[in-house]
């Protein structure tokens, strides 16, 4: 098949079966999945891909996304906290939404009853990572305002950890959501069916069976797409890591030395570089550069093959030691970690292909 460079290749087969996989690990934790699309701008092949595993619901950050998911038959969650001004889309495009502040859940529910529904809504609990949601002792309180929204809904609690301040989940702290549930239940005498405890940084408390009981359900993104939990970044069992793979094509090649010519100043991101003398090297560029993916996130697939450094559109590699010969034209291919994902995808410069 022709291809234009720079790319994304996507193998559909891998997502979904990465899916299945984290799907039926947690459904033996009693969890649910929400398969979340953001870091692939929920590009709808992909998405079609999470939905084959029999994952039912999808969460993504950015309306754009959930209306570009409008006619998908699963049901939808939006991810990130609204803006207020937001709220005729929250309601219309999801039927679940993250929230953590009262007069936005005020707005929700003025929309809500304006078109006629009630709109569903997960009480963000801020656990310790310090990202978003209500601390643990001002839950009652906001609460008790919450419940006396006629077209609002609550219908769980959740959290965040490991986005911003790097904390792990663990039995304490997702201890804590459950219990925090369970009081909560108590006192308002409502049922709150939903306890999302987390992303990807959860899924090694479901492979080692060690979930609090309580927690019904988990975000995952980075999971799916890259087969890894990310508290410890281990790989999950059977799962694979190279369903995504950016390929670049190369436009120069020229033996030249490693320590540029000339006095040093800054380069074109303000940083001061630095050169390891390695005498002359055989450098080859890609035309793909750091407006279309993160630097130390990409790792050639030819362990032979080193990057140098990138400015904005080119991305310059060793390939001294590359034990095949290389031309002017021919692609090198390269795994990305998840920062170079989102970079990638979200590029309108990078051609995006699915293998089904
Ligand atoms: C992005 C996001 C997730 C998914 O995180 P992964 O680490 O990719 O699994 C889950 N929940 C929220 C609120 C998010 O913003």
């Amino acid at each position: 098949m022709v291809r234009r460079y720079p790319c994304v290749e996507v193998d559909l087969k891998k997502v979904t079966h990465n899916a299945r996989k984290i799907m039926t690990l947690c459904n033996k934790n009693d969890i649910d999945v929400v398969g979340v699309t953001k870091v692939f701008c929920a590009e709808l092949p992909v998405v079609q891909a999470v939905l084959n595993s029999g994952i039912n619901m999808i969460g993504d950050s950015r309306i754009l996304n959930l209306k570009k998911m409008e006619g998908l038959n699963c049901k939808k969650m939006l991810l990130r906290i609204p803006m207020k001004d937001q709220a005729y889309e929250v309601v219309k495009y999801s039927d679940i939404s993250l929230n953590s502040e009262l007069n936005v859940i005020g707005e929700l529910s003025r929309v809500a009853k304006m078109l006629n529904t009630v709109h569903n809504i997960i009480l963000m609990v801020d656990v310790g990572d310090l990202r978003e949601g209500v601390l643990i002792k001002d839950v009652i309180d906001i609460v008790k305002e919450i419940i006396k929204f006629e077209n609002i809904r609550l219908v769980g609690l959740g959290t965040n950890v490991t986005c911003y301040g790097g904390v792990i989940p663990d039995e304490n702290n997702l201890g804590k959501l459950v219990k925090l549930r369970d009081k909560v239940m108590e006192i308002f005498d409502i049922d709150l069916p939903i306890i999302s405890g987390g992303n990807s940084s959860s899924l090694y408390m479901a492979a080692g069976g060690t979930v609090p009981k309580g927690i019904n359900q988990l975000r995952i993104g980075e999971g799916i797409v890259l087969g890894r939990e990310t508290s410890f970044g281990h790989k999950i069992s059977g799962c694979y890591s190279d369903a995504f793979v950016l390929k670049s094509e190369i436009i120069e090649i020229k033996d030249k030395p490693t320590v540029p010519v000339g006095k040093i100043g800054v380069d074109a991101f303000g940083e001061k570089p630095r050169f390891k003398d390695k005498g002359i090297r055989k450098r080859a560029i890609a035309a793909v550069g750091r407006q279309d993916i993160k630097l130390d996130g990409l790792s050639p697939l030819n362990k032979n093959i080193d990057i140098f450094g990138a400015s904005s559109d080119h991305l310059i590699l060793d390939i001294t030691e590359s034990e095949k010969p290389l031309k002017v034209g021919d692609v090198i291919v390269f795994n990305m970690d998840y920062g170079c994902i989102l970079a990638a995808m979200t590029s309108p410069y990078v051609n995006k292909y699915y293998s089904a």
